[in-house]
């Protein structure tokens, strides 16, 4: 039935779609960034709105297509050239993340992950060599990473890490279990997280590189998830795994900083990326839902024309849209080295609202439609609800943006 309803009207009201995207992009981003969000939507409608629902039905990660995105640059997208990345700023990385979560929230955690979690901190905090080792293979789509940092009995209570390492020689020691790691069955290394020294709390922890396989290193169960169900996401369980000591990333006794930091930087680059996947997801149960107003008859006429449904569309595009500058704005404040950890929170935190409301108002929209897995409708809405819990739930943007209030005010 969905297929039948995709053919007899798709072409015209996609067309209406794409110029008003190109009308909004036109007035607000500089030529570059215009090219770069074209390459990622055509990329996007070609490679991976026609396999997202397969995707997600059958929980395959989308292997080929995170090749192709590699050749375009986008695993590696702030990455200088020297390391083989592609050199870009982080308005482009919001912008690309978009198109492509928009085309396949999945595909989008996987590419954030291997962008912001797992390749920052190695660009930010490793040795020369250690970029070199680490870094060059992770930027083709060939190699992925991961990043390690909860664990079952702490998530939002990041300093209280319970993994332990021990130096023994030349090699660190790992031992701990690590919860809820996004591309880990399919990443050949890992930043993690464990501590050096238990006495100095969070400041006893230290950042590791650790390459997957690794002996002592062992993968748990796929979690079934709600949504992003073709990433990955389990347990590294780490049992006496043995690395070399040079694979300490940073100091001992950075990890924390380098996780979180008073680092603005580490959180709020991450937050950007969630933010934009959460965009992506807004516009796609938005696209949909126009798209379906305009062909649905009720009552001898588009149900569009309905003001119940017109307030309803109204509503979705303004908190995408508000959402969308606050999250540019964020971007370019750290393009411009400019101070935007209160910024990067509250984009995170109205993208990732924003996608729960619109999608949850696509399948309203869309009636009995939006409940059947025919349509996009049902996945955006179960793809969103991720975005306000993993990389700081909404609580805690909200704790971060009210510090920084009152931090402002207290001088
Ligand atoms: C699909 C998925 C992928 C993930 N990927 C990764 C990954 O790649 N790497 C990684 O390290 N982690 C990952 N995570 C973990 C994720 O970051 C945590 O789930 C998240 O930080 C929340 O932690 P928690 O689940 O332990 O919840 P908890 O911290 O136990 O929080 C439970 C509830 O209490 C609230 N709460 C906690 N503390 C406070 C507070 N101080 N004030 C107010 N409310 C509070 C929370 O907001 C939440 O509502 C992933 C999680 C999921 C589900």
């Amino acid at each position: 039935m969905a297929a039948t309803f995709l053919a007899r009207g798709g072409g015209a009201a996609a067309r209406a779609l794409r110029h008003l995207h190109t009308v909004y992009q036109s007035v607000a981003l500089p030529e570059t960034h215009q090219m770069l969000r074209q390459t990622c939507r055509d990329f996007a409608e070609k490679e991976l709105v026609p396999v997202a629902s397969q995707l997600d039905k059958e929980h395959r990660f989308p292997a080929e297509q995170v090749k192709k995105m590699g050749a375009l640059g986008l695993m590696a997208m702030d990455v200088p050239e020297e390391y083989k990345g592609a050199g870009l700023d982080y308005l482009a990385y919001s912008i690309a993340t978009e198109e492509i979560s928009r085309g396949c929230a999945s595909t989008g955690a996987i590419m954030s992950v291997n962008n912001s979690l797992y390749l920052g901190p190695i660009l930010k905090f490793g040795s020369e060599e250690q970029k070199h080792q680490w870094i060059a293979p992770f930027t083709s789509g060939d190699k992925i990473g991961c990043f390690a940092l909860s664990e079952p009995g702490n998530g939002s209570d990041a300093g209280a890490v319970s993994t332990v390492a021990r130096l023994d020689g030349n090699e660190w020691v790992l031992n701990g279990t690590k919860a809820w790691i996004t591309n880990a069955w399919e990443a050949s290394a890992v930043v993690v997280f464990a501590t050096t020294d238990k006495s100095q709390k969070h400041k006893g922890i230290s950042a590791f590189i650790v390459p997957i396989p690794t002996p002592g290193l062992s993968l748990g169960k796929k979690e079934d998830k709600l949504g992003i169900r073709a990433s990955s996401t389990a347990n590294l369980i780490f049992e006496d795994c043995r690395i070399p000591k040079a694979n300490l990333l940073g100091t001992q006794g950075m990890g924390f900083k380098i996780a979180m930091v008073r680092a603005s930087w580490s959180c709020g680059k991450t937050r950007i990326g969630i933010a934009s996947q959460a965009l992506g997801i807004a516009q796609g149960a938005l696209d949909c839902a126009v798209d379906y107003a305009e062909k649905r008859m009720a009552f001898g006429s588009p149900i569009s024309k309905l003001q119940a449904i017109q307030l309803k569309l109204a509503d979705m595009a303004l908190a995408l849209e508000s959402a969308r500058l606050l999250t540019w704005r964020a971007a370019m404040l750290r393009d411009n080295g400019k101070p935007y950890t209160k910024e990067a929170a509250m984009a995170k935190l109205a993208a990732s609202e924003a996608a729960t409301a619109t999608s949850h108002k696509a399948i309203q929209i869309l009636g009995g439609m939006g409940y059947v897995t025919e349509m996009p409708a049902e996945r955006h809405y179960r793809d969103a609800r991720i975005t306000e819990i993993y990389e700081g739930t909404s609580e805690i943007q909200r704790l971060v943006i009210a510090g920084q209030l009152l931090k402002a005010y207290r001088g």
